[in-house]
């Protein structure tokens, strides 16, 4: 029989990513997603992608305890990949209750219920974000923490602990992966799932689709006195795919019991650093478009440069991104495109 995966959060652009991924990989899949911040666009281009016209849909909200432990009574989950989150830096920073509760919530009651049914395999997404800003670049998973510059990064933070914890007191019954996301763009290829950001996007990537499609009028690079070589901030941008991939090595790796602890973290990142006025070049070069930009005031909370060194993920999970940026950026702007139905 096949091992079930559930998706927390499988609606969303990771989410949906991922659940492609796995489903490839021969795991059943369980979606499961509140609707909080996402429409069914992608879950519908997951079942296209997928020819699976039968993937179980949950629509509940693991805040809800009650919902939480329905759903694991319902299914034999061998495994959760918690995404089910809010995730806006800034509005985390205005409505820091909101976020405390939800993340927070949500993710105790999946391992509440992941320790009462004896035992599970749970993946959390973190986020490079708890390292700050780093002393030193790359950051290996031994860099040190860092108290975070939102209420947002500190639930990562603080769900990186709860994990850990609760792995520990388990005696071997729940066994926990924490995976460190750097920056995750572009699409899938069939162009049929992707980022839906609401309202204005944060993030650079789909403002610079936006803008490029004519939704936004000028993407504003934030601050270009930064101490980098082109004064702009260098990130590591990884392709959706090839971070969606990381999560089957992982929960693989959990199933057939290869892991040397029973909490363990990766960080997943290229080990590429790429500067904001790199990325827009790269986009306007590749896709032969010219998109309307202009230097404004650093946005506050930035850090100035950070970059994974991947060789953790690479040599123990056996997982490397694969993707160039370029390629990432193409799939970027398919996708923007789909949506505008061009
Ligand atoms: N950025 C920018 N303009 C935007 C959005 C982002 O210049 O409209 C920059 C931001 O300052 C940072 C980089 O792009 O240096 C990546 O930002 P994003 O919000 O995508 O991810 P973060 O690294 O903050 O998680």
């Amino acid at each position: 029989m096949n091992k079930t995966v559930l998706v927390s959060g499988g609606a969303g652009f990771i989410g949906s990513h991922v659940t492609v991924e796995l489903l490839a990989a021969g795991y059943d899949v369980v979606v499961a997603d509140n609707f909080s911040n996402c429409d069914r666009t992608c879950f519908e281009g997951v079942k296209k992608i997928t020819g699976r016209e039968d993937l179980p849909l949950e629509v509940m909200d693991f805040c809800d305890e009650k919902q939480t432990r329905a759903l694991f009574a319902k299914y034999p989950i061998d495994a959760v990949i918690h995404f089910a989150a809010y995730k806006a830096v800034g509005e985390s920073v205005a409505q820091p209750l909101m976020y405390y509760r939800n993340n927070l919530q949500s993710f105790l009651n999946v391992l509440q219920a992941a320790q009462d049914q004896g035992g599970c395999n749970v993946l959390f997404s973190s986020s490079a974000t708890v390292y700050g800003e780093p002393d030193k670049v790359p950051v290996t998973e031994e860099t040190p923490r860092k108290s975070a510059t939102s209420p947002y990064g500190n639930t990562k933070t603080m769900c990186e602990d709860i994990l850990r914890d609760t792995v520990k007191a388990s005696e071997g019954k729940v066994r926990g992966i924490l995976l460190r996301y750097f920056n995750p763009i572009g699409a899938h290829p069939s162009a049929l799932i992707g980022e839906l950001p609401r309202g204005v996007p944060n993030n650079l990537v789909p403002f610079i689709t936006q803008t490029a499609i004519g939704k936004r009028e000028c993407l504003s690079i934030f601050g270009n006195d930064y101490p980098t070589p082109d004064g702009t901030c260098l990130r590591d941008y990884i392709d959706i795919v090839d971070l969606a991939k990381a999560h089957v090595f992982a929960v693989t790796r959990m199933m057939e019991g290869k892991m040397k602890k029973d909490c363990e973290v990766f960080n997943v990142g290229t080990g590429r650093p790429v500067s904001v006025l790199e990325l827009v070049n790269a986009f306007e070069k590749v896709n032969g478009v010219k998109l309307n930009w202009k230097f404004a005031p650093r946005r506050p909370g930035d850090v100035t440069a950070i970059w994974a060194d991947p060789t953790l993920a690479n040599t123990e999970m056996g997982w490397k991104a694969t993707r160039t940026v370029e390629e990432t950026l193409k799939a970027a702007w398919a996708w923007e495109k789909h949506l505008a139905g061009k």
